[in-house]
């Protein structure tokens, strides 16, 4: 068993893990029925790189079987986003101050023949600690934040045509193609992007108790019509490298 593990979890391996498994010292491979753990050193840290494949069941499943495995002190996932707010375009990086659960709401009250209303949906945090009542948005830790925060000089300087934003992301089994559910979620949640995995590492790592993270790069956004490039895929892990890099100097 390793110590003081950074565990890293990421859906896709060609788009999302690809920069990271290059270049990590492997130590050893542990495959499980639907996400593949790669243990090893990553600049100076312990690490242990999780493929988890795409979406919620998948990533609820990694976080729960890297928790029971390797006890990490740490949980940061990372990868693609679609972009939800005005000002986040193709490249950026969201770093998460929360995420909220797109598919966790209760509907309005319609009865037969009234049809249906996503706009008046109420977004729900269906948890089981006290606080998971109090709001809907699971929060990331404000370290990892401040981590995230001393990075971004030299990321940018690096990457000008990029900025970096913090704020809540939208997670959830959706891959959402309507301009107008995108602004509303934007405008009603404050996301500023959406993704597939975080809900469930998120709520997952905060019954635990571990600090947790999620930094995303923008590889589309359908409200300014920027198609979907998976090579942008390369940049939330550069981030991630900055932040590993920067973590040991401190
Ligand atoms: N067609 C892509 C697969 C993307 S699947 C390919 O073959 O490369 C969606 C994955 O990308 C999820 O893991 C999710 O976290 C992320 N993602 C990127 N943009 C997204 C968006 N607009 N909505 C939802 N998830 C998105």
């Amino acid at each position: 068993m390793y110590e003081d593990v950074i565990l890293i979890i990421g859906a896709m391996k060609d788009v999302e893990l690809d920069v990271l498994l290059n270049k990590l010292e492997l130590r050893n491979v542990v495959e499980e029925k639907s996400c593949t753990f790669y243990e090893g050193n990553l600049l100076n840290n312990n690490v242990v790189i999780c493929h988890a494949n795409v979406g919620i069941i998948n990533a609820a499943t990694a976080t729960t079987l890297g928790i029971m495995k390797y006890n990490p002190k740490l949980i940061w996932v990372e990868g693609t986003a679609g972009g939800h707010a005005e000002i986040v375009h193709k490249g950026d990086i969201v770093v998460s101050t929360g995420i909220i659960n797109l598919n966790s709401f209760r509907t309005g009250c319609l009865g037969k023949n009234e049809g249906s209303d996503p706009f008046s949906w109420e977004l729900k945090r269906y948890g089981h600690l006290p606080q998971d009542v109090e709001s809907i948005v699971v929060a990331a830790s404000e370290k990892l934040i401040e981590l995230a925060k001393s990075v971004e000089n030299e990321f940018v300087i690096n990457n000008p045509s990029s900025k970096v934003h913090y704020g809540i992301i939208g997670s959830g089994d959706a891959w959402n193609k309507e301009a107008d559910l995108i602004k509303h979620y934007s405008a009603k949640y404050q996301t500023l992007c959406e993704e597939m995995e975080s809900a469930a590492v998120f709520q997952i790592a905060r019954n635990y108790d571990i600090p947790v993270i999620a930094i995303r790069s923008i590889s589309n956004n359908e409200i300014h019509g920027e198609v979907y490039e998976r090579e942008l895929g390369q940049k939330a892990q550069e981030y991630v490298l900055y932040m590993l890099k920067n973590k040991k100097e401190k």
